[in-house]
């Protein structure tokens, strides 16, 4: 399926070669991302906020205390810009000009919805708790009623959005550039899992399967 395109939802920059509209690659970068930035106007004053997120369906959630000064602002109905971003690689040029970044990113336009069911505020600790660290869920102890009487869960539509991919090798603005004896090419930056480090109450547990 894809997601219609808005006049806000063009790039006026590699709009054909650049801006994709499929939900298959819109959605698979929001899965990939752990992090997300929400954007938002509380009197004229632009705030943008990084928070973690989880998608389902066609949708965002983010989660956060009732006492969030963030979460606050975003009752039922604000209209909010979210952007998540994939840096894959530095793409390092003969000239500063033409240097880039390689990427997938997302920027969503949509508005916020508090959800108050109890049931779906503690489906969706669940998700984000398994996206961020699979396999956890089953191993933690269980979730307390307090704990999600203590959380807003909010979601947003993802009808208005756009993705945006650069891929490949570094461009020449000037053609002369490319005989130039400096070296260019791309430089990887992935995000990795790395070894665990135990904190101090851990020292003799054994590392579970699942953060192996
Ligand atoms: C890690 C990273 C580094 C970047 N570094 C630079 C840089 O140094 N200089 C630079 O000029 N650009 C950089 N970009 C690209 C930047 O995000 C914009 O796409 C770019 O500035 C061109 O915007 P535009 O004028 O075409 O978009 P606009 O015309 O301002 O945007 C119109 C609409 O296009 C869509 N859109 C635009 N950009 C994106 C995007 N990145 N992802 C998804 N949808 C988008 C949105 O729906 C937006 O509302 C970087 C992007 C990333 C992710």
């Amino acid at each position: 399926m894809t997601i219609e395109k808005t006049d806000k939802t063009t790039p006026s920059r590699y709009a054909n070669q650049r801006a994709h509209y499929s939900e298959e690659v819109i959605y698979s970068i929001l899965d990939e991302a752990l992090f997300c930035t929400i954007s938002f106007c509380v009197n004229n004053e632009p705030f943008a906020i990084p928070t973690s997120f989880v998608r389902k369906d066609d949708k965002i959630y983010i989660h956060g205390s009732v006492g969030s000064h963030f979460l606050r602002q975003l009752t039922t109905g604000t209209p909010v810009c979210i952007t998540v971003m994939l840096a894959d690689e530095l793409v390092v040029a003969k000239s500063a000009f033409d240097h880039s970044v390689n990427y997938r990113s997302v920027v969503v336009f949509s508005k916020s919805e508090i959800i108050d069911d109890y049931e779906m505020k503690a489906e969706f600790f669940k998700r984000l708790t398994e996206k961020v660290v699979p396999g956890s869920w089953d191993y933690l102890r269980p979730m307390k009623k307090s704990e999600v009487d203590k959380t807003m869960l909010i979601a947003f539509d993802i009808k208005e959005a756009s993705a945006k991919i650069r891929v490949g090798m570094p461009y020449a603005a000037e053609s002369d550039d490319t005989n130039l004896p400096l070296w260019s090419g791309l430089i990887p930056i992935p995000q990795k899992r790395l070894t665990p480090v135990a904190d101090q109450f851990s020292q003799d547990i054994p590392l579970p399967e699942h953060l192996k």
